[in-house]
């Protein structure tokens, strides 16, 4: 597989550090708000390579981590925590605002068919991982103390902007423009590992340390976290763009001055969603949720088909014009594919031709436009419908784009019209299709979970010995 790194910026063979294993660490939301459509666009694509990986045959272990400390409003040391910002907005406290959009993420994730990582971890839970690597640091002279806070010190150095050639003064102006500089970096690339000391006295969440009461700084929490779980030799580190610098450039200093070796040999950044002013931001207060695509009548699925249309690696611009030919092309692609039935054999030549299709186009640094292209090339083929309903079924374990069952609640629909619940009564065909593959696979508990928690939204299951169905309960 070729995968586009940015820290040699070119395709490069994919090779893990170990045959048959991938370690992935993506950096997760910072949950002071909703996710914003441009956040999930980066999850989807990170999902689309975390599927990818494991349909091409990889045992892959994922990790993110939940920011709920630390990320300061500036790059430059000096803002608020963004959690603090968002507690005070909401009038609650850190930890309730924490766990209501940690739980609003997962949801938006589950809408968009976004397979939760094996291990989640909110920053607050390992910050003596963090006291240790920054004892480390100090120890080694890689940091040092300053005004009450420990920093990085960026002039140890051999090469520090690892993946872009910055001059220093170009920093001053354009990455940290308008924002005051602090006065106890020794460098100006020199970053907070912990703070004693800021502006920001009223911080809610401390912990004691050899430095006195404070809290991290946002750029060590995903190092340590990735090395808790994934050990010293990272293959594959996610995020968007815009945590290029100065987040993965300072994740690299601190993560390889800690081990002495390198730590992360793939860098996967996806390119922002802009809206036809700029791009889409949190800070801004101005962005578009997934709930409100639903009020407005998108399936979560549109908006998934919509992403998957274009490269990972181009900016993509979010308008509803753009999404209304994605809902049309959607629907009529259910269309076409619930008009096909399962009848003769799968066509094992014709099967193989075209799955090789679908496979270059992702193992072209993961493709996904000429991935969907494959799908409706298997519309035109000349084979039976159980040839192509299988080749749907194979492309949809990776795309998850609910193909089939879509198509089915479209075949059970009382006319030829989508129900108005379509997106819902597609949501439960696709949990009842991944209830049915954990029994296969006999994880029952995840069987047993899927059928929890579609129990508490109202919905039982019935099995039957043709398969499973479903009733609503009236609430
Ligand atoms: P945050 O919650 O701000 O920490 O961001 C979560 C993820 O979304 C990070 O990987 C960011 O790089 C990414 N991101 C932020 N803005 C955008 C955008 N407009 N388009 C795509 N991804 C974004
Ligand atoms: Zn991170």
């Amino acid at each position: 597989m070729q995968l586009y790194n940015s820290l040699s910026h070119t395709k490069e063979e994919f090779i893990p550090n170990e045959a048959g294993k991938v370690s992935l660490y993506t950096c997760g939301p910072t949950v002071y708000h909703y996710a914003h459509i441009g956040n999930l666009r980066t999850y989807m694509m990170e999902d689309i390579l975390d599927r990818y990986l494991r349909y091409a045959g990889y045992r892959v272990t994922r990790v993110m981590n939940i920011t709920d400390v630390g990320h300061l409003t500036s790059d430059a040391d000096t803002g608020e925590d963004k959690m603090l910002k968002g507690a005070k907005r909401e009038h609650k406290s850190v930890m309730e605002i924490a766990k209501f959009y940690t739980d609003c993420f997962f949801d938006d994730c589950r809408k968009l068919n976004i397979r939760r990582p094996e291990v989640v971890q909110p920053a607050t839970g390992c910050v003596e991982d963090f006291i240790k690597v920054i004892s480390s640091l100090l120890e080694k002279g890689y940091a040092y103390l300053a005004g009450g806070n420990v920093y990085f010190d960026t002039s140890k150095l051999k090469q520090y902007y690892v993946f872009h050639n910055f001059e220093e003064e170009d920093l001053a102006v354009g990455v940290r423009e308008g924002v005051e500089e602090d006065g106890n970096k020794r460098n100006k690339a020199d970053f907070v590992l912990w703070f004693t000391k800021s502006k920001f006295d009223d911080q809610e969440l401390k912990w004691e340390s050899p430095w006195g009461l404070g809290y991290p700084g946002w750029h060590i929490e995903c190092s340590c976290i990735s090395m808790k779980y994934l050990g010293e030799k990272l293959d594959i580190h996610c995020g968007g763009i815009d945590n290029a610098f100065p987040h993965h450039t300072n994740e690299i200093a601190q993560s390889e001055a800690y081990l002495g070796h390198k730590w992360c040999n793939y860098w996967f950044h996806v390119l922002h969603l802009n809206t036809t002013t700029g791009k889409m931001s949190k800070s801004s207060g101005e962005f578009l949720t997934l709930s409100l695509l639903e009020q407005k009548g998108y399936d979560p699925m549109v908006y998934r088909f919509f992403c998957l249309q274009s490269h990972y690696r181009k900016s993509l611009v979010f308008s509803f014009e753009n999404l209304d030919n994605a809902k049309t092309a959607y629907a009529k692609l259910l269309a076409r594919i619930a008009q096909l039935s399962e009848d003769g054999a799968v066509d094992q030549a014709a099967f193989e031709a075209q799955k090789a299709n679908f496979v270059k186009a992702l193992d072209n640094d993961l493709n996904t436009s000429l991935a969907v292209t494959a799908v409706y090339d298997v519309l035109k083929l000349p084979a039976g419908g159980a040839t192509k309903l299988a080749l749907l079924r194979e492309f949809d374990s990776v795309l998850q784009l609910n193909l089939l069952e879509g198509a089915k609640a479209l075949q059970n629909a009382p006319t030829g019209e989508p129900a108005a619940d379509d997106g819902f009564a597609r949501e439960i065909e696709a949990q009842i299709e991944a209830r049915r593959a954990a029994k296969a696979a006999k994880n029952y508990a995840e069987a047993d979970r899927i059928r929890s928690e579609l129990a508490a939204r109202g919905v039982t299951l019935i099995d039957t010995k043709d398969g499973t169905t479903y009733r609503v309960e009236p609430r």
